[in-house]
């Protein structure tokens, strides 16, 4: 008989540990040395206005760092605003989507963005095509319609795709809050690639970041300008005019941003995306590789080419996942639990650039331990 509660006095030997034990999808760990930084500049920073240089310049170099991570075409700009990714969802269907969109539906957060369109009374019924869990459906070129909405990376299912604009016309808008900073891509296949920095940016949440291109920047003026009605805070016009001035509509969280620019450029100075990716590579190749040898473990995307190099999902067989996860947090190591609503035996861990490959190795060891003991 074993239950969590006995099953968590397993002790894992310190030696098998990480150096940190933070393996969430979201929010993430943040590196020591940004939250120490932060704590260094915290008198002359926090607490002060985000309409003076101080914050200003903190909001410039973010701009300026996600263009140079992303190397972003000449004409695209970096908008932000507050809210989150959830929050510019929203704001894309008041100032983005023309009449109609397809979205490519194939876990919870592609789903979600789905069915806010689907509910807006100003917008046509968007096409949604749908595939299985742990697999993504194809965008496919349709001339009704004005935006395609792809997912660079599915967090709930751990499946990434790569991208590439499926029609001459419409604009690409790619949610990229889990793949942003650790998936290559080429900017120039996308119009908007947005995000929210408390996943790859290792920063904390509530806000979002757009990366946009100019064809994105004429619909968003040009639907702003219009006689729509779009609440002020949604209104991308509104917010691309105070990101030129390196401000937010309203009052960002300066801790928020502080973190996700010291992690861009920590990124920018080791090497950019390139390095980035590759750091992340090698965590994916560790851990499915460790899942694909052991007879109690199998990665969930079945098919190498779209497993997450930066969520892997790895699912449990003749051992219970909650159980392992139960001791792990017990011992320290904490959020490899599922997503649950994906309903599997499986537990889901965060590879972003943040986590050192070699502690993506040792918490590889410290599940053998576990379901060793167990
Ligand atoms: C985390 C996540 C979101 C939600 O982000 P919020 O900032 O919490 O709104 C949306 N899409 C994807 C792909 C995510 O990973």
């Amino acid at each position: 008989m074993s239950s969590v509660a006995q099953t968590a006095k397993i002790t894992i030997p310190p030696d098998l540990l990480p150096e940190d034990g933070r393996f969430g999808s979201g929010p993430s760990r943040i590196r020591p040395d940004a939250a120490a930084a932060l704590a260094a500049a915290a008198n002359n920073f926090l607490g002060t206005s985000h309409r003076k240089s101080t914050v200003k310049d903190v909001v410039h170099r973010l701009r300026a760092g996600v263009a140079e991570l992303f190397s972003l075409p000449d004409g695209y700009e970096v908008a932000l605003g507050n809210g989150g990714t959830t929050g510019f969802w929203d704001a894309a269907v008041f100032g983005l989507i023309e009449s109609r969109s397809q979205h490519l539906s194939f876990g919870a957060f592609s789903a979600k963005f789905a069915a806010g369109v689907a509910g807006a009374p100003h917008l046509e019924a968007p096409e949604i095509i749908s595939s299985e869990p742990g697999t993504h459906p194809e965008a496919v070129a349709n001339p009704t319609v004005d935006a395609y909405a792809l997912t660079h990376n599915e967090t709930s299912t751990g499946v990434s795709m790569e991208l590439h604009r499926p029609a001459a016309d419409g604009l690409v808008l790619v949610d990229a809050t889990s793949g942003a900073g650790g998936l290559r891509f080429d900017a120039a296949e996308t119009d908007v690639y947005y995000f929210a920095p408390q996943k790859c940016l290792a920063a904390d949440g509530g806000l979002w970041l757009a990366c946009c291109s100019p064809a994105a920047v004429e619909r968003i003026e040009r639907i702003a300008a219009s006689d729509r009605w779009i609440p002020p805070f949604l209104d991308l016009g509104i917010a691309l005019s105070s990101s030129r001035k390196d401000e937010t509509y309203n009052t960002p969280a300066l801790a928020t941003v502080f973190l996700a620019v010291h992690q861009v450029e920590w990124i920018n100075e080791n090497g950019g995306l390139e390095w980035a990716a590759s750091r992340c590579d090698q965590s994916a190749d560790i851990i499915y590789t460790w899942a694909g040898s052991r007879s109690f473990t199998t990665p969930f995307v079945a098919d190498p080419a779209i497993r997450s190099h930066v969520v892997a999902t790895i699912d449990f067989d003749g051992v219970s996942a909650d159980e392992v996860a139960a001791v792990l947090r017990a011992n320290g190591i904490v959020d490899v639990e599922s997503y649950r609503a994906l309903g599997r035996n499986q537990l889901r861990v965060a590879l972003f650039p943040a986590i050192p490959p070699s502690d993506i190795a040792a918490l590889c060891g410290c599940i053998d331990y576990v379901v060793e003991s167990l």
